[in-house]
């Protein structure tokens, strides 16, 4: 601020000994400059609340249109479900957080229902009134931010525990941006919550220990990551593993750990053990998880031959695929491998899903466009798979653009159709 011009004395004046000023008006001019402080302070206080105001005036514009679309919205609208059970697609959306409850300018721009997801949004009409474009998505199952990680697991992985003591294999992937939820739904919030991996292997110790055959059953895990196209033991302090292709375009880790597990107290602690491995310290040589794809695998075997298995993948942050910006050579290379086992991985279920459902020639799945897909191939292919893909999205109206990146993502694995409408 410039301060109040409170000089009465000519300039043009050659400065000759002055009178020392009068206390009177050193304190008229101290009240002078104090007053036109208060002022400048005032008008901006005035000028920053006139934008405060349209900015709130916009968001209460935003949620009114929200609020008009939730009202008359059919709460209970369900999909039919005609095609391959065998591969079920879900959104789970996570309520705002305590952090963003507190941003008034933030607001929850997503109406889930039974089985369709709608996200919208935010538009300003040509004569700048607000309203919303509303892009709606049906899958297999919606999940609102009140529903837990033990009515997910109900609804998406029980089965395939049980089936897995019939030869069955069990896929599940969180597929989301970073902070959407992921992690959270599959290991867990490493505190109070537990992820639906422990819900899961809660059950088949519970199936392995009460089993007629228990004696010739062993249950064994691993845990690994997926970087740049490398694999890392996260049951051996992070080694790096190799990648073996045979012939086939079939990919073998050698020296992945498989330990095996006699309690459920033992695998748990390995687990952790992995998790904290994955998450402590990030270098150039071992990134933050929201940039690697985690694999968890249960493998039941009957007499030393794999019976039954179940997988977790808890992907890298989608938006890293699709992230631009003034990034570094490493970074590129790590955004073009994320989005490469992302689009492959899409394009493996998709492939799967349309092969099964129409009884049709066998389609080319494929699965060689990555290292996740050829690692996982195995839990893909044979009549006793199961796939089920959680795609995770924040509420927030600052996270518009990458959920809509997730559920179209998500929608081109199935392509569900509502009643009387489409997708997005
Ligand atoms: P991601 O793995 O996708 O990057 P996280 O699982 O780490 O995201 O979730 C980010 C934060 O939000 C964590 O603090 C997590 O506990 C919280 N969170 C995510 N989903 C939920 C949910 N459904 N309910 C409550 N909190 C959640
Ligand atoms: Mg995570």
């Amino acid at each position: 601020h410039t301060p109040p011009h409170t000089q009465t004395q000519p300039q043009s004046t050659p400065p000759k000994a002055l009178p020392p000023k009068s206390k009177t008006l050193l304190t008229i001019q101290n009240l002078a400059q104090a007053r036109t402080h208060r002022r400048t302070h005032q008008n901006e206080l005035r000028a920053a609340q006139a934008g405060l105001d349209s900015s709130e005036r916009d968001i209460m514009g935003f949620k009114r249109a929200i609020q008009v679309f939730r009202d008359n919205v059919d709460k209970d609208e369900v999909v039919c479900e005609k095609g391959d059970a065998r591969i079920r697609v879900f959104v789970r959306k996570r309520p705002l957080n305590y952090r963003e409850q507190g941003i008034s300018t933030l607001f929850d721009t997503l109406t889930p229902t039974k089985t369709t997801l709608h996200l919208h949004e935010p538009k300003t009409r040509m004569d700048l009134t607000k309203t919303i474009e509303t892009h709606s998505f049906a899958f297999d199952g919606v999940f609102d931010e009140f529903v837990g990680n033990r009515g997910v697991y109900e609804r998406t992985v029980l089965g395939m525990v049980k089936s897995m003591f019939d030869g069955g294999r069990g896929t599940v992937f969180a597929y989301g941006q970073t902070g959407s939820g992921k992690t959270h739904t599959v290991f867990g919030n490493g505190e109070d919550t537990i992820g639906l991996y422990e819900y899961a292997c809660r059950d088949i110790f519970q199936h392995y220990t009460t089993h007629p055959d228990s004696h010739s059953l062993s249950l064994h895990i691993c845990f690994f990551e997926i970087y740049s196209g490398q694999a890392y033991d996260l049951l051996s302090s992070r080694t790096r593993v190799h990648l073996l292709e045979d012939a086939h375009g079939m990919v073998r880790i050698q020296g992945l750990k498989e330990i095996p597990v006699t309690t459920l107290k033992h695998l748990l602690d390995l687990v952790k053990m992995g998790t904290n491995t994955r998450t402590t310290g990030s270098t150039e040589a071992n990134p933050d998880s929201s940039r690697s794809h985690a694999v968890f695998q249960i493998r039941l075997r009957k007499n030393h031959k794999v019976i039954g298995k179940f997988s977790v993948v808890d992907l890298a942050g989608s938006e890293r695929g699709v992230e631009r910006g003034n990034v570094g050579k490493r970074e590129r290379f790590e955004g073009a491998e994320i989005n490469k086992s992302l689009l492959a991985l899409k394009e493996c279920i998709r492939a799967l899903y349309r092969s099964r459902s129409s009884q049709s020639m066998k389609q080319h799945i494929p699965f060689r466009a990555s290292k996740l897909t050829q690692i996982l191939r195995d839990s893909f292919v044979g009549a006793r798979s199961q796939t089920v893909m959680i795609a995770t999205v924040s509420p927030g109206s600052n996270s518009v653009d990458h959920s809509l990146n997730t559920l179209r993502y998500a929608d081109r694995v199935k392509e569900l159709r509502r009643k009387g409408g489409g997708g997005g």
